[in-house]
Parts: C-alpha cells; sequence; structure tokens
C-alpha cells in the first residue's frame, strides 16, 4: 500500500501498524489488574525493543515515566481514540466462502466496534442462505445497500478474478475504506483506502524465515535460489 496513503497524522504506517498490538497488550495488563506498562514490556509484544515503543508511542505525544512505564489506562484510552475504536463502524462482505465466512462469524471484531451488518455473494446456492443471523444477500444489491446505509467499510473475499468488480461496486455504494484479502492489487479512486491482507504472502515470508534460521542453524552458506519468497502481487 502507499506509504503516504498509510499515514495517519503524520505517523509512518509501520508504526501504526504496531500500535493495535501495544493496545491489546494494554488491555491484557488491564484485566490482570497491572497498573504501569513499561516500553520493554509492549515491546515484546512486537518483537522491538523498548526504545522502539516509547519512538511509536511519542508520535502521540505519550512519554512515559522514567523506571515506571507507561499508565495503562490512560495509554489505553489515548490509543483507542486514535485508532478510532471508541466508534461504531459497520462494515459489508462480499464472497460468502471459507474465508468470507469465518470472517462473519468471528467474534473478534466487536472488541474492535466493528460490525459486519450485510452479506454478499453471487452463487445461488448461496444467496438467501443465514450466516451468524444475517442472510445472504445477491450482490447486485450491494451499491445501493451501502449507499443507503452510509457503509465506511467493505470487506472482499472472493477470488482474485471477481475482485475489481466487487470493488467496483464498493465505491459506486461510497465506501471509503476495503479491506482486501483478495491476492490482487485493486484500483481504485485517490479518496478510497485499501488494505490488502495477503495471507500466503505472508505464509511465504513465515515459510522464508524457517528456511534462513535451519541455513543459521547448520551453519550452512545457503544459496539465493528464491525458496519461500513472497509471491508477486498483481493486479485485479
Ligand atoms: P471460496 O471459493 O470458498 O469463496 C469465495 C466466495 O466468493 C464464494 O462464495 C463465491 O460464490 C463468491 N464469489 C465469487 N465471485 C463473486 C462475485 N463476483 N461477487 C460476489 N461473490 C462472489 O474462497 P475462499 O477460500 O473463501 O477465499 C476467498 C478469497 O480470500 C480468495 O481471494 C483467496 O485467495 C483469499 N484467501 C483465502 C484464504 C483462506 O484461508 N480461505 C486465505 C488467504 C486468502
Amino acid at each position: 500500500m502507499n506509504q503516504k496513503r498509510d499515514r495517519q497524522f503524520g505517523v509512518p504506517s509501520p508504526a501504526l501498524q504496531r500500535m493495535p498490538v501495544y493496545y491489546r497488550r494494554l488491555r491484557q495488563a488491564i484485566e490482570e489488574g497491572v497498573p504501569f506498562v513499561s516500553s520493554d514490556d509492549l515491546g515484546r509484544s512486537v518483537g522491538m525493543p523498548g526504545a522502539q515503543v516509547r519512538k511509536d508511542l511519542s508520535y502521540l505525544s505519550e512519554h512515559g515515566r522514567p523506571g515506571v512505564g507507561y499508565d495503562a489506562r490512560s495509554l489505553a484510552a489515548h490509543l483507542e481514540e486514535f485508532l478510532g475504536l471508541v466508534n461504531d463502524k459497520e462494515a459489508v462482505l462480499v464472497g460468502v466462502g471459507n474465508l468470507g465466512r469465518a470472517l462473519a462469524l468471528y467474534p473478534g471484531f466487536a472488541h474492535y466496534r466493528l460490525q459486519i451488518i450485510a452479506l454478499f455473494d453471487n452463487h445461488s446456492d448461496k444467496v438467501g442462505q443465514t450466516v451468524g443471523e444475517r442472510q445472504i444477500l445477491p450482490v447486485e444489491k450491494l451499491a445501493n445497500l451501502a449507499q443507503r446505509l452510509h457503509i465506511q467499510i467493505g470487506i472482499i473475499t472472493v477470488p482474485d478474478g471477481a475482485a475489481q468488480e466487487v470493488a467496483d461496486a464498493m465505491v459506486t455504494g461510497g465506501i471509503k475504506v476495503i479491506w482486501n484479502f483478495a491476492p490482487c492489487r485493486l484500483t481504485v479512486p485517490g479518496d478510497v483506502l485499501v488494505k490488502n491482507e495477503d495471507l500466503a504472502a505472508e505464509l511465504a515470508a513465515l515459510s522464508h524465515h524457517i528456511t534462513q534460521r535451519k541455513v543459521i542453524v547448520s551453519g550452512g552458506a545457503g544459496r539465493e535460489d528464491g525458496a519461500g519468497r513472497g509471491r508477486e502481487e498483481h493486479l485485479c
């Protein structure tokens, strides 16, 4: 994704991506009754040193107390506001297959105030079925429903060959944020933000990491043969 577009209020994208993980660690600390959390502790949750955490949080003007750490409740509240977790967000999901169904039934989104209010598919066997009390609607109704209900977020879980047409319908419906799980790059207007989740490419990166570890453990020099390299992303 475009690095510039991924910046929020001047926060670089990698720092932004670590913030929800800090938030999750803080929630855990609060539930355990721990009032202060050190930058080293937060750093362990993202595999980064405490210095990186301090730098990330300085973008929010959050500065922990030396030797004490960050006030867990205060920082969690600040992150909630910054990440927009205090606002209810409504989404639609298109493509109720293996992944779409799992996402539609995932209860964890509620913690982030995200509600998937409508499901769409183009398969006649699926339209009319019920998933978690929501009836699957024909995809032809997507743009109109999104527009009528002022939906902000569209989730794409269709095969890559269908992703662009689904994105186009979302844009027509006024959706401004697309969470795309299809392994391809979408073309959208400049005011639409696309977040791509390429799970297969992530897996390839993990595979690469394991391969490299094996090379280091066995003391071998290794060779550049492309094994484990992420798949090329292609246009939808
Ligand atoms: P799937 O075949 O089980 O489901 C796809 C669904 O999309 C089906 O219900 C199909 O009817 C629907 N669909 C197809 N074209 C459509 C269109 N034009 N409009 C509306 N609905 C349409 O596939 P899946 O395994 O759930 O994967 C979905 C996407 O997510 C794929 O792009 C895949 O590469 C990606 N993905 C899946 C997984 C996974 O674990 N299943 C992991 C990573 C990425």
